[in-house]
């Protein structure tokens, strides 16, 4: 084991990807990096000891600048050199986790729980959560989870804490009528377990009250951390050149180009390279609001609230979210999520920052046509919405996965955590990011066992991730789909 991973390093990190050459020697060198000036880098300068006493024995040097292109971001990526900090952990070691989403905020939740203090950089404006995304629209109010819609409980580890979040009032289960909508009307609803559980007043107000007990997580946004420094033991961050503060360890709970931007140049060859492996599909959602109820016909006449859409190439899901989150309301606007397929956001796809005009009305008359196909309408009779709103989820969900709960690279002492690593859904999401919060408590407690002990993840291979455009649910499936498992499992 320690022969393995000690020879990983030598043969890869220490080396240019591009030059070959039969290494035995490990010399870890320290890294070669541009840095800002770093005095007074902590937002909140700390009572306790300062860490700047724990230098790592490495020289700090200055190196050119390599440009931007994608081209040599690849190349920063795979020519750069491995990290390695040699200065003996703190007694009292703060993380940095570069992402506000599920991941993040529970692996923050969960290295407090072992008695370690970080601190959560997050992008966004109106709150935390990632994509647990949802939007207001006042003065109504309008309310719509733009992304993730529900979630289903597979592991019991996430269990009890979708326990606490019950016994908080920040979830409920969502008791509305789910199932699958087959082009022309056809409903076909899901048993009633296993349950399916929503934010109470949506997934965004679940993400911002995640730490709002919490005492050893400070949050910091909106920020976007734009660079990662090693230098005398520690992580410095920082943010279009403003110092965000120092670290003992970071933890990037984010993923797609903003990362692979983020850690092409970090010093974390192994961590960029797995990270660059994954592949994310890219979905639209249109926002509407109608005045009325939507008219379901038919088999469809089943007054449901949320179906996966067969049959229809646009369309995927749709939900009605006024329902959802307040079921008891009467009147008044219906709100409804539909997200496209992956496959047509594919064919589809513009940069998410700078979205045509003509795309958007494009995307909206497809989906709104596709709703009316999935629902068997006659072409055109969809009522008009008085509110619309179509936005690109460019980095949606996870295509493949390494199937390991997080990456760990204890030389750069630094870790990933996020949906991809186990499946594509908000439980995985948490279980990734409570598992790497333990092992980086473990490892600091070991005070800097020997690498090769706590490094977890870094080659791991890929699989394809199977499960619907929008993610997993593990036992969802309508009581046909069911039945077809059950008669197949008793003929073989
Ligand atoms: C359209 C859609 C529908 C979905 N539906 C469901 C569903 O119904 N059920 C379900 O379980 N899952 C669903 N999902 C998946 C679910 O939303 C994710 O699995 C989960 O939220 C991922 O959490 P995460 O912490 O891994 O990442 P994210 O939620 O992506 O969090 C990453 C965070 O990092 C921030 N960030 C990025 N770069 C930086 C930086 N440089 N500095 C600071 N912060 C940064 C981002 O802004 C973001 O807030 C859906 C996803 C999409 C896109």
């Amino acid at each position: 084991m320690a022969a393995s991973a000690y020879s990983f390093y030598s043969t890869l990190v220490l080396q240019p990807l591009r030059t070959p050459k039969s290494s035995t020697a490990v010399s870890l060198k320290t890294p070669t990096f541009t840095c800002t000036s770093l005095a007074n880098s902590n937002p909140k300068p700390s009572k306790r000891p300062t860490m700047d006493a724990q230098k790592s024995k490495g020289k700090y040097r200055r190196k050119s600048s390599h440009g931007t292109s994608r081209r040599s971001a690849l190349k920063k990526t795979f020519n750069q050199e491995q990290v390695s900090f040699t200065a003996p952990i703190s007694d009292d070691p703060i993380v940095a986790i570069i992402g506000g989403g599920m991941s993040g905020l529970i692996c923050g939740l969960n290295l407090e729980k072992r008695g370690v203090r970080s601190t959560v950089f997050d992008t966004g404006i109106h709150g935390l959560g990632g994509r647990m995304g949802t939007r207001v629209v006042n003065p109504q109010p309008l309310i719509f989870d733009h992304a993730a819609q529900f979630f289903t409980v597979n592991d019991s580890r996430f269990g009890e804490l979708v326990d606490a979040w019950l016994d908080k009032g920040l979830v409920r289960e969502w008791h509305g009528t789910l199932g699958e909508l087959e082009v022309g009307g056809q409903f076909v609803p899901f048993p009633s377990a296993p349950p399916r559980y929503v934010g109470v007043n949506g997934m965004r107000p679940l993400a911002d009250s995640l730490l709002s007990q919490a005492s050893m997580v400070n949050v910091v946004r909106p920020s976007w951390i734009s660079k990662l420094e090693p230098f005398n033991g520690m992580w410095h961050l920082s943010e279009n050149g403003e110092p965000r503060g120092k670290f003992d360890a970071i933890v990037v709970a984010h993923n797609g180009k903003c990362a692979n931007r983020l850690l092409s140049t970090s010093g974390l060859p192994l961590i960029a390279k797995q990270m660059k492996r994954l592949e994310l599909s890219s979905i639209w959602a249109l926002l509407a609001a109608f005045e009325d109820p939507l008219p379901l016909r038919g088999s469809a006449a089943i007054p449901f609230e949320g179906a996966f859409v067969k049959g229809v190439d646009c369309v995927s899901w749709m939900a009605n979210n006024t329902k959802k989150l307040y079921s008891s309301q009467g009147s008044g606007p219906h709100c409804w999520t539909f997200f496209s397929t992956a496959a047509y956001a594919k064919r589809n796809k513009v940069p998410q920052e700078n979205i045509p005009t003509a795309t958007v009305e494009k995307v909206k008359r497809a989906m709104l046509e596709g709703v009316e196909a999935a629902l068997g309408l006659s072409k055109g009779s969809l009522q008009k919405p008085v509110y619309t709103r179509v936005q690109l989820w460019g980095a949606a969900l996870p295509t493949n996965t390494p199937s390991i709960p997080y990456i760990f690279d204890p030389l750069g002492r630094a870790g990933i955590c996020g949906d991809w690593l186990l499946g594509s859904n908000i439980e995985a999401a948490a279980l990734s990011g409570m598992a790497l919060a333990n092992h980086i408590a473990d490892y600091f407690q070991s005070g800097g066992a020997p690498a090769e002990e706590f490094a977890v993840g870094l080659h791991k291979d890929f699989q394809p991730l199977e499960g619907h455009d929008i993610g997993q649910f593990p036992g969802l499936e309508s009581e046909k789909k069911m039945n077809e498992v059950q008669a197949y499992q008793l003929t073989v």
